[in-house]
């Protein structure tokens, strides 16, 4: 059995305040609910608030992004032993907007990967291709080439800890989801990617799908064999359509 995990980021939104009434709300909504996991990304300057307040409750923790050295001369980064010791579980790395306009290679994600798997943050690792490589039927190549890049030489152990979100960079942002039978698709790929090299571990393993999922499609994409949960932007931020998307997991 996979864990089956919702996880908001929330991207470059909510100031403490915002974030205060957006995290009462969603206490208030989901605050018994342990079943899908639910996995809250704020902004760094927001994650010591809420994680005072979902202490004791079933939310988890997680950062949209980390460094990949563990500390020193190094301006305006922050390290992952800093988000564990305020209470942060969950990492997302790779994101393609870190991919975009932060210039992350797969180099740099699997630098980032590795040790925040070393300290003990479960890495959200993401992958999708660009529209056009999808029009050139080159969707297995890119993302495939991702998984590659920014899972190299993690052991089987480490792949088990691992969390993968499948982003197709079209459906980001754009009110475009991919469809079900996509998503699908593609998940069946990364697991039969990850079979290759860590045989059933991939099995174990949690495929998120990501993409302008929102109140009215989570239903269908959760209900795929291969999609074990969702990376919500857009709608993670407002705490009906959030909570939705969680209760139908
Ligand atoms: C995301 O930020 O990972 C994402 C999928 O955003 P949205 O849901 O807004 O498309």
């Amino acid at each position: 059995m996979r864990l089956k995990i919702i996880a908001g980021n929330w991207k470059m939104n909510k100031t403490n305040l915002e974030a205060n009434e957006l995290v009462r709300g969603l206490v208030s909504s989901l605050g018994d609910v342990d079943h899908p996991r639910v996995v809250l990304c704020p902004p760094f300057t927001a994650l010591s608030e809420v994680a005072k307040m979902i202490k004791g409750g079933p939310f988890f923790l997680g950062a949209q992004n980390m460094y990949f050295k563990e500390s020193g001369a190094y301006t305006g980064e922050i390290a992952p032993s800093m988000l564990l010791t305020i209470g942060v579980s969950y990492v997302i790395l790779g994101h393609s907007e870190r991919r975009e306009y932060f210039f992350e290679s797969d180099d740099i994600v699997n630098a980032k990967v590795k040790l925040a798997l070393k300290t003990g943050l479960i890495p959200i690792v993401c992958v999708g291709e660009k529209l056009g490589d999808r029009e050139k039927g080159k969707t297995e190549e890119v993302v495939g080439n991702q998984l590659d890049g920014s899972l190299q030489d993690l052991n089987s152990e480490e792949m088990k800890k691992t969390v993968i979100a499948y982003e197709p960079v079209w459906a980001i942002g754009t009110g475009k989801t991919a469809t079900p039978e996509q998503a699908q698709e593609v998940h069946v790929f990364i697991r039969n990617r990850l079979k290759e090299a860590h045989g059933a571990v991939a099995d174990t393993i949690s495929i998120l799908y990501g993409g302008s999922v929102n109140d009215e499609n989570a239903s269908s994409l959760l209900k795929q064999a291969d999609i074990d949960g969702a990376l919500v932007g857009g709608a993670s931020l407002k705490v009906d359509q959030f909570t939705k998307i969680v209760k139908s997991a």
